[in-house]
């Protein structure tokens, strides 16, 4: 593994400041036996750390930078709105806009409320699940990860399944035992559920296509089964696209599959890499939103001005000139040739990707819930990491996320990344 003298410095220095030396978990690099590289500054698809290296980044800020680190026209947005002041607690054009765009773009979405994170958006959603229906169960799959919404942090996955704590200390009994845990694309565990308590069900909440335990897709038989049963037994159905928002397609993974949810939640690319997000759904369930409604949810910063304005910027770019189909060229070749780097390899691992989201899994069988996700090789794929690391390309830091292809890569990173993985693989 390459020496980075400074990073090394800046993390020692970290720890003694912050638990683990960083803010989120899913920074610190543990689930690959190393310790992160402090970034100095991001631009179009790379990344350079604070000792001079330059990687082609795979993160993106874990999804919200589908057009590229420091987007002009983003950054444009964010410091014409800073001149203007940086928040005021009160009603703005922008919000109006802002929520005019998620209205057009995402098909299920007729009205919608600003907050500041994915954790706050399924927070939210969940609140108002429950009091739209007047039931207290949720249903959740292992695997899923919905933010660190304590009702929601049972079997999660992302950072939480990757550093063993799926289930976290200080979650109450009490907030876990309304949550039903259950199998990923398993459309028989859900109705075995639902014929057993389903008028209890406020809501099943669920990732369309799912990233926190690298990238799984849906059956078609598992969405079918999903807006079914939720139907005919009075369940809210919540699709929770923090994640593929806006990257699967313009109006996200319900558009691309065809899904019908009642809610829906967004982060990440809402927000153009400020912090956003968003929750909304069918006007009569949105109307019991407070002050409209009796359900609670506020926010000092919900709407801010400057994370609004990067989100209208990044929704106004992919609205007005969608990367989608570059984005689905760039990634398939990519596909292909980390497929042809296994072969070469004979490495026991597979591909998997939709759109823009792609996940090398080191697996003898396809990866389809939790249960085939933690068969997979995670010393393998942490060996891996780091020997792509060192031919300068930087990946998601677990075997449970998903990379993520921006339109600011070239067929020239993508090839450039395939080399390196022949390379690694090796
Ligand atoms: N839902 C999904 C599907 C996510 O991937 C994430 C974050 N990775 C969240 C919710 C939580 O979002 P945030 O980190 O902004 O709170």
């Amino acid at each position: 593994m390459k020496a980075h003298p400074k990073s090394a410095d800046a993390f020692a220095k970290a720890r003694r400041l912050m638990p683990g030396g960083v803010n989120s978990p899913a920074r610190a690099f543990g689930a690959v036996g190393g310790e992160p590289i402090f970034i100095d500054r991001a631009e179009g698809a790379y990344l350079w750390d604070i000792d001079g290296a330059r990687y082609i980044d795979y993160i993106g800020s874990w999804g919200p930078m589908i057009l590229g680190h420091a987007y002009p026209p983003v950054v444009e947005a964010v410091r014409d709105a800073a001149l203007r002041g940086t928040s005021y607690g009160a009603p703005t054009l922008a919000e109006n806009e802002i929520a005019e765009l998620i209205i057009d773009c995402v098909p299920s979405i007729e009205r919608v409320r600003l907050v500041s994170s994915g954790t706050e958006a399924s927070m939210s959603a969940l609140r108002l699940a429950r009091g739209y229906t007047g039931r207290e169960l949720v249903i959740k799959f292992a695997g899923n990860y919905h933010g660190h919404v304590d009702s929601l942090l049972v079997a999660a996955g992302s950072a939480a399944a990757t550093l063993g704590a799926p289930n976290s200390p200080g979650v109450t009994r009490g907030a876990a035992k309304d949550t039903l845990v259950l199998p990923y694309n398993s459309p028989s565990a859900l109705a075995e559920t639902f014929a057993r308590c389903g008028d209890q069900i406020a809501a099943v909440v669920f990732e369309p296509v799912c990233g926190n335990m690298g990238l799984v897709a849906p059956t078609q038989a598992f969405l079918k089964a999903l807006r079914d049963l939720t139907r005919q037994h009075g369940a809210l159905l919540l699709c929770d696209e923090v994640m593929t928002g806006f990257r699967l397609s313009l109006g996200g993974a319900q558009q691309r599959l065809g899904i019908e949810p009642d809610l829906t939640m967004l982060g990440k690319i809402v927000g153009g890499g400020l912090p956003v997000g968003a929750y909304g759904g069918v006007s009569g369930v949105m109307a019991h939103v407070l002050p409209e409604g009796k359900v609670f949810q506020a926010g000092t910063l919900s709407g801010n001005p400057l994370a609004t304005a990067a989100g209208i910027a990044t929704l106004r770019a992919l609205r007005d000139d969608p990367p989608y189909e570059r984005l689905e060229a760039l990634t398939a070749r990519l596909e292909a040739g980390l497929n042809e780097a296994v072969a070469a390899s004979r490495a026991t691992a597979r591909v998997q990707r939709l759109g823009s989201m792609i996940t090398l899994f080191f697996s003898a069988e396809p990866v389809t819930d939790w249960d085939t996700a933690s068969r997979c090789d995670t010393a393998r794929f942490g060996r891996f990491f780091w020997e792509m690391m060192d031919r300068g390309v930087y990946l998601p830091c677990s075997q449970y996320e998903a990379m993520f292809v921006s339109a600011a890569h070239t067929e020239q990173d993508i090839d450039q990344t395939i080399t390196a993985a022949h390379e690694a693989l090796r």
